[in-house]
């Protein structure tokens, strides 16, 4: 079966009782036994629940894994798996990592860590140390969308045997299938692309052999940060139009990336040519302010993966918990805007961006302040 197959029919033929298509949301905390000594298969929620095992499936058909598990949010799906190591084990992460993998390696799980860039492969190998027990990659980067060599770093990772985790979530098992290409464990945040509509606030583990996933299901049920049924719900409707979202987030981010590397106050733009998320810098930092004030249709707002197109400023957001220097090294800086590319008409996007760049709307306010207060 094809991915695009696979996706629409997610959480399908799970209910033979009614023959539901849509699967139904569970909102029972727990189960009736047979008898003494025996289940349906299901005890209490927080150890399964139906509707979230249909999404769990899901997820691992999808990604090409033995388990897959649904969590809360992306943060509780990577601590599930971060718990696995502690202070006398060491971890090398993707260098501009996402801020919020950062604050729980860093300020809460305290397991030694090494930024990398995990764009090479050796810089890889080199940080490797005797007690270094995963590397867990970003690929695409975030914000920098830059790109890694799963296969190669895969064959570090098993050389070294080292856990090799990577965060899916900027393309999604529809643009990139890590297990498929050797790595061990898939993160998401399923908020983002999956869900696909900024309703959900929701994340996931899939591991591709069967013991890795053993470990993180007691860590899930020991832990306790479960994904409720209407989530897990919620989750499911989304993966259903994944492919065809995917496809025009990613047709749309290409004419955006293409308008903005011909504007003039546009000095960089950051595209890796897949997926639909795209930063650029603007050629002054002043340009932030008036772009972000200036926009009608993009929304200035966190996170990704929705249907709208949202702008985000870097610094001050998403990386808001690295370091000022760390961040300018990386060259996250107040010039640089991330987009979430939505699928919208990208012509509606591209004129959005035209005039918030051009700072078309400010002269408008100025002249006649109460234009902005029509209806
Ligand atoms: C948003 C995000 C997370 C965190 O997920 P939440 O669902 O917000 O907890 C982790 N990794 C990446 C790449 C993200 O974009």
């Amino acid at each position: 079966m094809k991915i695009a197959t696979a996706l629409v029919h997610a959480g399908t033929r799970r209910d033979p009782s009614t023959g539901a298509i849509a699967v139904p949301v569970y909102h029972s905390a727990t189960y009736q036994h047979p008898a003494l000594g025996q289940s349906t298969g299901y005890d209490y929620s927080r150890t399964k629940n139906p509707t979230r095992a249909a999404l769990e499936d899901a997820l691992a058909q999808l990604e090409g894994g033995s388990k897959g598990l649904a969590f809360a949010s992306g943060m509780a799906a990577l601590h599930c798996a971060l718990q696995l190591f502690g202070p006398e084990d060491h971890i090398i992460l993707t260098e501009d990592l996402y801020g919020g993998t950062y604050r729980l390696v860093d300020r809460l799980l305290h397991v030694p860590y090494t930024f990398v860039d995990t764009t090479k492969p050796d810089a890889v190998k080199a940080a490797l140390r005797p007690n270094t027990k995963a590397l867990l990659v970003e690929t695409p980067t975030n914000p920098l969308m830059k790109t890694a060599d799963l296969p190669a770093l895969a064959d570090i990772a098993k050389k070294a045997g080292v856990l090799l985790i990577v965060d899916n979530t900027f393309y999604t098992p529809y643009l990139q299938r890590p297990l498929e290409l050797g790595a061990d464990l898939v993160v998401h945040s399923a908020t983002k692309y999956l869900a696909g509509h900024n309703d959900v606030v929701a994340g996931a583990l899939v591991a591709r052999d069967a013991a890795l996933g053993d470990k993180l299901l007691f860590a899930q049920n020991g832990i306790g940060a479960i994904l409720g049924p209407q989530d897990a719900y919620l989750v499911i409707r989304g993966l259903k139009t994944l492919a065809l979202r995917m496809e025009r987030h990613q047709s749309n981010a290409r004419a955006v990336a293409a308008f903005l590397s011909g504007h003039p106050q546009v000095e960089r733009v950051y595209y890796p040519g897949t997926g639909g998320m795209l930063s650029f810098s603007v050629t002054e930092a002043a340009l932030v302010p008036q772009v972000l004030a200036g926009v009608r249709l993009c929304l200035f707002a966190e996170s990704l993966g929705g249907v709208e197109t949202l702008i985000t400023f870097p610094a001050t957001q998403t990386h808001a918990d690295i370091p000022v220097a760390r961040r300018e090294q990386l060259g996250i800086t107040d010039r640089l805007l991330r987009l979430s590319v939505g699928i919208e008409d990208s012509d509606d996007i591209i004129s959005d961006l035209a005039q918030a760049l051009d700072g078309r709307s400010r002269p408008v306010e100025l002249r006649d302040p109460a234009a902005a207060h029509r209806p």
